[in-house]
């Protein structure tokens, strides 16, 4: 704990450093080591070596966020956090840090908070001759250490850069408009005190952080730089460095490329003037509108700045009861009433200086909206009975108690995650011994301290809000930045007295259904592991036994040795998916059975135990996890509720109906969350989309799904995996319950279901067309895929797993940083179930086909790309692949996870990441290009491709066709007339409908970007106004220019899905990659 003065080599000779503390806190499995120090220009940097680790990571947290934006130029901290990674000094090339990244199997990212920025990466832990990396022979992280730096010493904001940026941020501003939880968010913030920073729009976009400043005469790029030479300060960095070098060379290497960045002695932000909710804001209601159907009661109210009661943590002690869900809780006695479908409650900090906020969010039913009323009385009612009650000991100890196992039992989570959270933990006030302990663990028990919590929950101390698309009906107002359709006024006087009442009930007069929790009896007590040293952990599980009726895989847990365990179960039968109606009869039944099961596993799931019930395309199933010790009881009864669950008409109906705007909403979701469904439909021999199950969900009744469940349950197959802290005995105990509650028919092998995927023969040019639901949403999305063949071919898997990799990154580069297509530009490997195929995907204002013609530009220059790459680049892409796919487990779940694939998938291929290494490796630069030139090059008559479109309803957009011709008055270069035909079109659209703002765009951008004369500019301005006209007169009907086709085929366009697929073959079912009785492992005793 005492600070001694260390000293660490730098290259000017001795540098004082400062050690602040190597004693951290830490799980008891935790292999890592610590160290936090400070650099004399005072940064603090939290070292971690980790001997284990394939990713080394490092992220900075600088202590400023969208809190600090000025107030008429919103976003402009986010905008900074874009520019930042464009160019330093001493590495001018604007891609070099994201380039050297990938180089290297890495990635980086960053975001920006309300008053944290933070910017992580985690590249390959080892050097390029796979030793343990040292000072002289060091891994990847030093080179990407270096370059991360530079953002910090001497960054560029190149001029160059500067637009295409906003137009990420606009583009990322426009991604979140339809999104409710921005929307709402953002209302929240906007009916906030003015005066306080919360009330800030924190992303920005292209009018407030370019068009508007710029109109005010405002040099932009002056003005980031100004803020990040106002804000960004060494004493207000926390870094942290985690790689498998010791931590003395970490040390050396920070110190030498950290301390350079200036130390302004700044004075870390504090809002204390200003509350975000005073007087006028208090004791209001107000109502949205949001744009997914769904129904949701909002209660907030000013709470304690918990930023120094670390120790205490009095917000969790009132959230874990407040957000109960078990026998007595306000959510187990609304659910009752048939009003709610779910509860969350708890506190969140504002910012240091500002109280904090507790808020209990409720989703209510139909009946519930009716009723809000009653639900707020409710939760007034059960604060009403926490006062009376007073705090109680137990349940901190209880809940203090599980955080203890919780953090001993901690496993390692990504590296870039880690390191990203640590660092913004650290700029909190907590003892650095605490560093990785801090909020994970309870310290002290402060009943004082909870009763002032307590007191905050008060009629007069709170805000509500009711969120519905069809109550009141009205809305007066919009809010500014997102459109949100809302209203606000007081809270009438009549209902604040009903809620005073409720607030003050005492126990004779209080609704008899809420009381305080009784003990939890999930509770894990055996937490012992018996840890046998293994040379090698095992590759596969075994198979323990193997009948018509059940196959168990089995394997011990050989190498995280903490006291869980995974268990999935998958119960086969091809009723599940033989039409639609009973895929949505099946998924009926595994709702209900959530809902049945909701009180009794609140306990399990607080106690560390989940479980979970689910189909697929061959049936259900049904997964259990967490601390071992009472897992078979949890299992026990989720098994008894699938089969005598009581199908009551009343919980049906409520079921049904979420569901029914399940579907609906699904539908108004993201375009690109939407495109992959639709295309595995097109690709796969058997699949139903939303739109199908939808139309059979009306007329299913509950009998329906008694009777569906009586079939279902009758005769299956049943495969499962125990995987942990179980001996062998324990599985086939724990199958034997399953056989002796479920107690199915054998279904014979013969008829066990099989999946297949469809084979697309050479030459293939398919188009699928769908116009998107939410007719607000302005953008369109094109997914387009490319088949390659079999999945469990391991030539084609290596070929397409290495051209994915030398892709990624010049695909992002030129779709999205060059050309600004649109915020979601990806690219990767799509398989099918049975086929490997590699897909592009991007949303964006521009049409498909114009999409389409871009990503085949693309490959058409990617074929240069990979020719001209150096034998050097092209090793380092194979060494970069292969370490990726070696990558192993970081704990129990993800090897669970990982095993479950190759046994759910029938492959059984558990080498499979050893095989394709090993075919990657032999693999040579001429080889891949065969292949490109064959599967994926637009011109080759083999390639065989699948394009969906999804259309926008909205059009307030231009279409390109109509921007080429505007750029044709110019008189441009080829060159120069493609970037202008991107910007304008992205400008002209950011003006949405009005001309007059769409017309001073476009004199702006040809004034100032393109230089161009006065008297073009006029004749390209009246170009513009004739075009708009057109626009107008089409009636927003934009036509678009034909697909592209440059191999000689020609497009069709999917109409009949059934003669579709009926004019294709499908392929083999999967195989076992070797012979099963290869894994059997059986009791010869038995
Ligand atoms: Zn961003």
């Amino acid at each position: 704990m005492a600070n001694s003065r260390r000293h660490a080599p730098g290259e000017d000779g001795l540098r004082a450093v400062d050690l602040v503390t190597d004693h951290l806190e830490k799980p008891s499995l935790d292999d890592r080591t610590y160290r936090v120090i400070r650099l004399p220009n005072q940064i603090e940097v939290l070292l971690v070596h980790d001997p284990q680790t394939d990713k080394a990571s490092a992220a900075m947290d600088v202590n400023v966020g969208n809190f600090s934006d000025e107030d008429d130029m919103p976003g402009m901290a986010h905008a900074v956090e874009h520019l930042l990674f464009m160019g330093t000094k001493k590495y001018p090339t604007e891609n070099d840090y994201s380039q050297y990244l990938a180089a290297h199997s890495g990635s980086g990212n960053a975001w920006t908070a309300s008053t944290s920025t933070n910017y992580h990466f985690e590249l390959s832990a080892k050097p390029s001759n796979d030793e343990e990396p040292t000072a002289a022979n060091p891994s990847p992280l030093l080179g990407a250490l270096d370059r991360f730096a530079q953002f910090f010493v001497e960054p560029l904001f190149l001029e160059s850069a500067l637009d295409r940026e906003l137009q990420a941020v606009d583009s990322e501003n426009k991604k979140n408009l339809q999104s409710d939880q921005w929307r709402l968010h953002q209302l929240e913030k906007a009916l906030a005190n003015p005066k306080h920073p919360y009330y800030h729009f924190s992303t920005g976009n292209l009018e407030t952080l370019k068009t508007l400043p710029e109109s005010r005469g405002i040099n932009i790029r002056d003005k980031f730089i100004e803020f990040y030479e106002k804000h960004y300060s060494a004493n207000l960095m926390k870094l942290c460095v985690l790689g498998r070098e010791p931590l003395d060379v970490l040390e050396s290497w920070v110190s030498e490329y950290f301390s350079v960045i200036k130390n302004k002695a700044l004075k870390p932000g504090r809002w204390e003037g200003e509350v975000p909710w005073g007087k006028d804001q208090l004791g209001v209601q107000c109502f949205a509108k949001p744009v997914m159907d769904s129904r949701e009661l909002d209660l907030s109210f000013p709470f304690l700045d918990e930023d120094l009661l670390f120790e205490t943590l009095p917000g969790r002690y009132l959230s874990h009861l407040i957000g109960h869900e078990g026998p007595g809780s306000v959510m187990a006695y609304i659910k009752s009433m048939g009003w709610a479908n779910g509860l969350t409650a708890g506190a969140y900090p504002i910012c240091p200086g500002t109280p904090g906020v507790f808020g209990c969010q409720i989703r209510l039913t139909k009946e519930g909206l009716k009723n809000y009323k009653d639900v707020v009385k409710a939760v007034f009612q059960y604060i009403a009975l926490l006062r009376e009650a007073g705090p109680k000991q137990w349940i901190f100890d209880e809940q203090k108690g599980m955080a203890d196992v919780d953090f001993k039992f901690k496993q390692k989570s990504q590296a870039s995650r880690f390191t990203s959270r640590v660092t913004n933990e650290m700029q909190q006030p907590l003892p650095r011994e605490w560093l990785l302990s801090g909020l994970r663990v309870f310290r002290k028990y402060d009943a004082k301290l909870i009763k002032q919590a307590l007191d905050c929950l008060r009629p007069d101390n709170f805000r509500m809000s009711v969120v519905s698309q069809e109550f009141p009906g009205k809305w007066e107002h919009k809010e500014k930045w997102y459109g949100t359709e809302y209203t606000v006024q007081p809270i009438s006087q009549d209902f604040m007295e009903e809620i005073k009442k409720a607030a003050a009930t005492s126990a004779k007069d209080r609704i008899p259904k809420l009381y305080l929790p009784h003990k939890n009896q999930f509770i894990p007590t055996k937490l012992e592991v018996e840890k046998k040293e293994v040379k090698e952990p095992a590759l596969a599980p075994r198979i323990v036994r193997n009948d018509e009726l059940v196959r168990t895989w089995y394997k011990k847990d050989d190498t995280f040795w903490v006291p869980k365990a995974n268990l999935i179960v998958s119960c086969k039968s091809p009723i599940v998916y033989a039409k639609a109606a009973n895929a949505v009869k099946a998924r009926l039944f595994t709702d209900l059975v959530k809902d049945a099961l909701e009180e009794y596993s609140y306990d399990a799931e607080l106690a560390g135990l989940q479980y979970s019930v689910s189909l697929d395309s061959r049936g259900l199933f049904i997964e259990v996890s967490g601390y071992n010790d009472k897992l078979a009881v949890l299992l026990e009864q989720v098994l008894i509720t699938v089969r005598d669950l009581e199908i009551r008409e009343d919980r049906f109906a409520i079921i049904k109906e979420r569901l029914t705007r399940g579907y609906r909403n699904w539908e108004l979701q993201q375009p690109w969350t939407q495109i992959g469904d639709v295309t595995g439909w097109l690709i796969s021999e058997h699949d139903y989309v939303v739109e199908e199950l939808e139309a059979e969900l009306p007329t299913i009744t509950a009998d329906d799904v008694r009777l569906f469940r009586k079939e279902l349950l009758s005769q299956m197959h049943v495969e499962l995996y125990v995987h942990g802290n179980l001996y062998k005995e324990d599985s086939l105990k724990l199958t034997d319950m399953l056989e002796s509650t479920l107690k199915p028919r054998v279904l014979p092998r013969a008829q066990w279901p099989i999946q297949r995927s469809l084979i697309f023969p050479p030459g293939s040019n398919y188009i699928w067309k769908k116009t998107l639901k939410d007719a607000a949403n302005v953008n369109h999305c094109i997914e387009y895929w490319l088949y390659v063949g079999d999945k469990a071919d391991r030539q084609i898997r290596a070929k397409t797993l290495l051209l994915n990799q030398v892709m990624h990154e010049p695909s992002f580069d030129q779709l999205r940083t060059k050309e600004q297509l649109g915020y979601i530009v990806y690219s990767g490997i799509r398989p099918g179930a049975t086929t490997y195929g590699i897909r592009f995907i991007i949303q964006s204002e521009k049409t498909a086909p114009f999409l389409e013609t871009r990503i085949e530009g693309f490959l058409e220059s990617m074929v240069k790309i990979i020719d001209s790459m150096s034998e050097t680049e092209f090793e380092n892409h194979k060494r970069s692949l292969i370490v990726k796919r070696l990558e192993t487990p970081k704990n129990l779940d993800q090897e669970t996870s990982k095993h479950w694939n190759q046994i759910h998938s029938e492959y059984y291929d558990f080498e499979s990441a050893q095989q394709d290494a090993a075919h990657i490796k032999a693999l040579t630069k001429a080889e891949l290009l065969e292949f490109y030139n064959h599967y994926v090059h637009p011109s080759s008559p083999h390639r065989a491709k699948l394009a969906v479109y999804f259309i926008a309803q909205a059009k307030s957009d231009v279409s390109t066709k109509q921007i080429s011709e505007l750029v044709s008055t110019l008189g441009l270069s080829s060159d120069a007339s493609a970037q202008a035909a991107t910007d304008l079109q992205a400008r002209l659209s950011a003006a949405g409908h009005d001309m007059d703002k769409e017309i001073e765009g476009l004199r702006q951008y040809l004034l100032h970007e393109l230089k161009v004369s006065e008297d073009k500019i006029e004749a390209a301005t009246e170009a513009w106004k004739k075009l708009h006209k057109d626009k107008i007169e089409a009636n927003g009907v934009v036509k678009d220019a034909d697909p592209p086709s440059s191999n000689g085929t020609t497009p069709q366009i999917i109409e009949d899905v059934r003669n579709f697929k009926a004019g294709l073959a499908a392929t083999g079912g999967a195989r076992p990659a070797k012979d099963l009785s290869e894994y059997e492992e059986l009791d010869s005793k038995l």
